[in-house]
């Protein structure tokens, strides 16, 4: 049979795994195997390329040693917490990759036809704006540079200025590519600046819609990447990124209460410089003896985790509570805001780590429909995803975002070190609620506290 022949039929099987694995991904349950499913896609894709005939395969393969020993360290070494710089500097290397792709194309063929032309403009373009981005995102979140919004007086204007430079650029690079390096040097490197100040100016708050978002332009940049080079799996699977990508960002925006288009075109952030209306009360401390007496009665109890479950590692002895609990009768659910932790789908990965059963995860919606009717709301490490202030105060930065509804249960725990507050840097009047106790220490210290509370009696 004819290579080209082969390469295509393997080509479609990838696609094929690569749309089986996506839907897998979409529970919880069959999320691990929609991975393996999807990179087995990805395995088949690079084979069936590499078979591409006239591939000098010296430098493929220092480029494939070099990958494979960055992956593999980051994937052991790399803490979970710090997962989502890791997704952002992933996604800024998807953008990188279609610039120099591109640019590699451009430089050894600088007369393409005009197709070829355009699709190399528009992936440098969006790759730039995603490898820069993802940058700024990742020092951002690494706390490597500050994590609110900058912004100037004009900036708007400044980054509309520069996508019309670029676009300018373009048409003239368009006209004339080999005739135009300086210009096409010159797209690069607005494209670059481009990606920077978009970003720079959205506040930690709004960090989950970017990261998604870049998520998405990395796979667009490598789309066109696909068309530049023709190469229909890069197209595809780049297409499914893309679309994958502004898909979990409009799950995001709505997690956050940000349109896209607020996103996309307005001021990123800057309610994070409100504070909230000022949160007066009384703190009721409890000991875990004390919690465990009021737990030991409870029929139903709903253990709602957040970033300080991460950090804690709190997870495994957290489903051990839950067994114990279940043991003594009562029915127990794992409420989970789209957006607590610091990535899409942060809490989930921890508690299938933790092998708690997918069948007692609950999102948002089915626990608030319930929540007054829940003895006891567990609030692990949580903040901003259960402070009632997004309900009614229009001051707080958070102010409309949906939220878990702990406060209208009957009693509710949180688990959390100190009044610090959470990554909105806002205060939680949860804590000062007339049924809210704080039980004050490392989330996994508290949780083994508990649970020795109820293997000893
Ligand atoms: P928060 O960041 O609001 O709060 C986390 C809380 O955990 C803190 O108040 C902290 O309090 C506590 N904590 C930290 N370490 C420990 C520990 N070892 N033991 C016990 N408690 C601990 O988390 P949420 O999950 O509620 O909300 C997520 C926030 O992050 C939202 O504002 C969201 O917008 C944002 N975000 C989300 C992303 C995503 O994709 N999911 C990405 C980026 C940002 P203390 O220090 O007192 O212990």
């Amino acid at each position: 049979m004819n290579p080209a022949i082969i390469i295509n039929i393997t080509y479609i099987v990838s696609v094929v795994l690569f749309a089986i694995g996506l839907k897998m991904l979409s529970s919880p349950a069959s999320a691990r195997k929609g991975n393996l499913v999807s990179a087995l896609g990805m395995l088949l894709a690079v084979i069936a390329t590499l078979l591409t005939k006239g591939l000098t395969f010296q430098w493929i393969l220092v480029g494939i040693v070099v990958g494979s020993l960055i992956g593999v360290a980051a994937a052991y070494f790399v803490a979970m917490t710090a997962m989502p710089e890791m997704v952002a500097l992933l996604n800024g290397s998807g953008g990188l990759a279609s610039v120099l792709v591109a640019w590699a194309v451009y430089h050894f063929a600088p007369n393409s036809d005009i197709f070829t032309t355009i699709t190399i403009f528009l992936s440098v373009l969006v790759g730039g704006v995603t490898f820069t981005g993802s940058v700024i995102a990742w020092a951002k979140l690494s706390e490597k540079i500050s994590g609110k919004p900058f912004l100037f007086a004009g900036q708007k204007i400044v980054n509309f200025l520069i996508l019309g430079a670029i676009l300018v650029c373009g048409i003239i690079y368009t006209m004339h590519p080999a005739a135009n390096y300086p210009i096409f040097i010159g797209t690069v490197i607005l494209s670059l600046i481009l990606g920077v100040l978009a970003v720079v100016p959205i506040g930690g708050g709004d960090m989950p819609v970017v990261i998604s978002l870049l998520n998405s332009y990395s796979g667009i940049a490598a789309c066109f990447t696909g068309f530049v080079i023709q190469n229909t799996v890069l197209i595809v699977a780049g297409s499914l990124v893309g679309a994958s990508g502004i898909i979990l960002t409009q799950i995001m925006c709505k997690a956050m209460n940000r349109s896209l288009t607020n996103v996309l075109f307005s001021g990123f952030g800057s309610a994070v410089q409100k504070k909230g209306t000022a949160v007066q009360g009384e703190i009721k401390p409890i000991t875990p003896q004390d919690a465990y007496l009021i737990l030991e009665a409870a029929s139903s109890v709903v253990f709602v985790p957040g970033y300080g479950m991460a950090v804690a590692q709190a997870q495994h002895v957290v489903r051990e509570l839950g067994e114990l609990l279940e043991a003594n009768g009562a029915d127990v659910k794992y409420a989970v805001h789209p957006v607590a932790g610091r990535m899409p789908g942060h809490m989930n990965v921890l508690l299938a780590e933790a092998n708690v059963p997918y069948d007692h995860l609950v999102d948002m919606d089915q626990i608030n429909s319930n929540i007054a009717s829940v003895d006891v709301a567990l609030v692990i490490g949580a903040n901003d995803v259960v402070n009632p202030a997004a309900r009614h105060d229009e001051a707080s930065p958070i102010y409309g975002m949906p939220i878990i509804n702990v406060d209208q249960a009957k009693t509710v725990f949180v688990l959390k070190r100190s009044m610090r507050p959470g990554f909105a840097g806002i205060e939680n009047e949860l804590f000062y609620k007339e049924n809210t106790r704080m039980l004050f220490g490392d989330a996994k210290e508290s949780v083994q506290g508990l649970v020795a509370e109820f293997k000893s009696s």
